[in-house]
């Protein structure tokens, strides 16, 4: 493989860089190689059909395509259609299962009667009163103030200490503003405008982005093995991790990551929903996935299913990084690796482990058509001479 022959080499084939690689090769008609170190397309969005129960499975855990962003689901509808799948979620605690995200049906269990929506806020506002935090400074008070105690001590602490292996009041209380509180029935997961899961799988909308004459996908090689043979003139899109980009020279980033452990089960419904939660810390895993709830209106024939149960745990330097811890000292490492990126003015940063931040599917396409847009577009879009001219200037206006 000669990668100087392509205007643009993408590394990393999840949403961000399979979005770029589209836009680049549709839009501006100019070639592009796509690497990924992974034997298959898609990242983390990956998905196929489990070889014992054919059922099509989320490699990399569940994945629920949800967005307000009329420009993103427009975009994706060129791909894909969608289903009219509708996330919801349970949670099993202390012998009893709950709706999750809280709603007003898990009130009332968790509390053992019957409450409007004005009584449950009340008995809520109440408690986090009487836990008498003023400002909230980390996950613990943050989740007391908009919970009260009961439902944070049975849904939320002993979840979030397993999925972190930290002590909620040692986290930061962002994470926790991802989960919405509703005082009414409505039990639906996600509130977005548009949901759905994408009628023939996610890897099919892979495909049919990359399937394009101007665009080559090399599987299984990584970027560090052959990146001695880009030219300067070349504008690389990088969304493997920022970190591993510079030899960790700052460090390493903090990272979770989950391990899954696939069982096969001779039936055709092992738990009744795709997701269900256990928040109690003495069950090791944090939930279990079952697939084929995913897709309803699909005829599954076979008496069997495929779950998968979540652990969770730091990511070692060789794992899968998933989600970033991003503590003060990561924030820190973070803005040194900013700085060193003006030395390879050739190189976008993107994605998720190129940014460092949790991005939905949403976020990460949204933010690869931005790029593509505002840093991509303006670079690539003369000929081939322009560009070495641009690229030429951007080198040159570098500091020595
Ligand atoms: P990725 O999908 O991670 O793609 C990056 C790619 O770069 C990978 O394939 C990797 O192999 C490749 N790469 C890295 N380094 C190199 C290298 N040196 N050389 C070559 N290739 C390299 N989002 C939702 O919207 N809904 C959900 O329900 C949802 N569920 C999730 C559940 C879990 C457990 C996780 C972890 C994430 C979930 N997400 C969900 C988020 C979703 O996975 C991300 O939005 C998406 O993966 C972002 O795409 P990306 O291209 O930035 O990164
Ligand atoms: N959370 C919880 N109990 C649950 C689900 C979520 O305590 O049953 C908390 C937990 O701290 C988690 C956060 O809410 O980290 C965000 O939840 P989300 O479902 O977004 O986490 P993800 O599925 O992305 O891991």
């Amino acid at each position: 493989m000669q990668l100087d022959s392509f205007d643009v080499v993408v590394v990393g084939t999840g949403f961000f860089g399979a979005v770029i690689a589209e836009q680049v090769a549709s839009q501006l008609g100019r070639s592009v190689c796509v690497l990924d170190r992974r034997p298959h397309i898609g990242g983390n969005a990956y998905s196929e059909a489990d070889s014992d129960s054919g059922v099509e499975v989320h490699r990399y855990g569940t994945h629920i395509f949800h967005t307000n962003s009329e420009t993103v689901w427009r975009y994706l509808h060129r791909f894909t259609e969608f289903t009219d799948y509708r996330h919801r979620v349970f949670t099993v605690a202390k012998g009893r299962v709950y709706s999750m995200p809280i709603n007003l049906s898990t009130v009332c269990a968790a509390f053992g009667r019957i409450m409007t929506p004005q009584q449950a806020r009340a008995a809520i506002a109440a408690e986090a009163e009487a836990h008498g935090v003023a400002g909230v400074h980390n996950l613990e008070d943050k989740a007391i103030a908009s919970v009260g105690r009961t439902l944070y001590d049975l849904l939320i602490r002993g979840y979030t200490q397993k999925q972190w292996q930290t002590d909620p009041r040692e986290l930061s209380a962002d994470i926790i503003g991802r989960l919405p509180v509703r005082f009414s029935f409505d039990d639906r997961y996600f509130a977005d405008r548009h949901e759905g899961m994408p009628v023939d799988g996610y890897t099919a909308i892979f495909r049919r982005m990359l399937d394009h004459p101007k665009i080559s996908v090399q599987l299984g090689v990584d970027y560090f093995d052959v990146a001695d043979q880009i030219t300067p003139q070349q504008l690389v899109i990088y969304t493997g991790p920022i970190d591993r980009f510079f030899g960790y020279a700052c460090g390493h980033l903090g990272w979770r990551t989950v391990d899954f452990e696939r069982e096969v089960h001779d039936v055709a419904d092992f738990q009744g929903a795709s997701v269900i939660n256990y928040a109690d810390e003495d069950v090791p895993f944090t939930r279990i996935h079952e697939f084929r709830h995913l897709h309803p209106e699909r005829a599954h024939t076979q008496a069997r299913t495929t779950i998968y149960r979540e652990y969770s745990r730091f990511a070692r330097r060789e794992d899968e990084p998933y989600y970033p811890i991003n503590t003060a000292a990561d924030r820190a490492m973070l803005a040194s690796y900013h700085a060193m990126t003006s030395s390879h003015p050739n190189v976008i940063f993107g994605g998720r482990l190129g940014s460092y931040k949790y991005l939905d599917m949403h976020q990460a396409i949204g933010a690869a058509l931005k790029t593509f847009e505002h840093e991509v577009e303006p670079i690539l879009g003369g000929q081939p001479a322009e560009l070495r001219e641009v690229r030429d200037a951007n080198l040159s206006l570098q500091p020595a």
